[in-house]
């Protein structure tokens, strides 16, 4: 099996409903070189202090800590991680330390092209790209800035040598469901993923609102209406939160992601860690652990991160139930997503 496809085996941390935990999305830099209107929604726009940030070989730490509990796959994401200097450099870092890690990337792809081949030379495994709109004029109205030719480009290039792309698109009524046909042909012609993630209310600065929430059972029901799609059927393994479908005559796929209609919090495998070093069990949870006094204190040991680590998977909470009982509020979490890494 390609290493891509899933990531490898290991024997795994079980927290308290049995989960097992696997998968750990770093999140690299709190910065972004977009102003996405549905991820941080404000004109004042402030960022961690530099020293907050951990340096590289602090997340490197971190990061053999987690494979050291089970973890195989990891995700670097932001913020951009391609606004961080020498990330490219710092994957392969991850890479030659843990051959055994299937080491992904979340990315607006605005300074991907270029990139493309050192990062696969480094160990990149595979790409999500964030991709809202197939229209010029439009990204720029959603993410404050014109550069959806580069994004495009960017695309191709990551195809071109050879690395699986997964365009993420941010599921908006009255901003793209009128695009679902030209997804669906991006889908058709390119041998890649197209998925798109239920808006969330995230954060304080969020623009969620009800009328621009557009379902993943909507999606999947308007575009029955525009091409044939057959259900992937995945056997034993971990396949992550979307449910993908393949198209009659398409070289890509559709998949639908819906954490708010149809969660996935029963086989949630993951954990993420801020850039400023908080470890956050559950995306909709605020509950987070604070791991870089650890990690800068020279008292503690790995022992004693380990031993916080392995806490806060084992209390991981059922991110369902905390969405239940917040739904009388507008946002889920006081965080914005640009802060948590999505
Ligand atoms: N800068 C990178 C990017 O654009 O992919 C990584 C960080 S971004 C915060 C990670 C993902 O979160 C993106 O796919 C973005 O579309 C998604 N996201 C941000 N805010 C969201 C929201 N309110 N609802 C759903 N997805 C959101």
């Amino acid at each position: 099996m390609n290493r891509c496809d899933s990531a490898p085996q290991a024997i795994q941390f079980k927290d308290n409903h049995g989960r097992g935990i696997s998968y750990l999305r770093l999140s690299v830099t709190d910065r972004c070189n977009l102003r996405c209107r549905y991820c941080w929604n404000t004109s004042n726009y402030s960022f961690m202090p530099h020293d907050h940030v951990l340096r590289y070989e602090e997340m490197l730490a971190l990061v053999t800590a987690a494979h050291d509990l089970g973890v195989r796959k990891i995700r670097l994401t932001g913020g951009e991680p391609l606004v961080r200097k020498g990330i490219a450099d710092f994957l392969g870092m991850v890479a030659e330390r843990h051959p055994d890690m299937s080491i992904r990337m979340t990315t607006n792809a605005t300074l991907l092209a270029g990139q493309t081949r050192k990062l696969k030379a480094n160990g990149l495994h595979a790409l999500n790209i964030s991709l809202d709109t197939l229209d010029a004029s439009k990204f720029s109205a959603i993410t404050g800035r014109d550069m959806f030719s580069r994004v495009m480009a960017s695309i191709d290039e990551a195809l071109d040598v050879g690395i699986k792309v997964k365009i993420n698109v941010v599921a908006m009524r009255g901003v793209n469901d009128n695009e679902l046909p030209g997804f669906l042909k991006l889908a058709q012609n390119k041998d890649l993923d197209v998925r798109f993630i239920e808006y969330m209310p995230m954060g304080e600065a969020t623009g969620w609102n009800q009328s621009a929430y557009w379902s993943a059972d909507d999606i999947l029901a308007e575009s029955q209406t525009l091409v044939s799609l057959t259900p992937v059927e995945y056997v034993g393994g971990s396949h992550g939160p979307a449910r993908m479908f393949t198209m009659q005559g398409g070289r890509g796929r559709l998949g639908v992601i819906s954490p708010l209609s149809n969660h996935f919090c029963g086989s949630c495998n993951r954990l993420r860690i801020t850039s400023d070093g908080k470890l956050r069990p559950c995306l909709f949870s605020d509950r987070e652990f604070r791991l870089r006094p650890l990690l800068r204190s020279p008292k503690m040991g790995k022992q004693q991160l380990l031993k916080v680590i392995r806490l806060a998977m084992q209390n991981k909470p059922l991110g369902y139930e905390i969405l239940c009982r917040q739904r009388e509020k507008v946002s889920v979490a006081s965080r914005r997503m640009s802060a948590i890494g999505g």
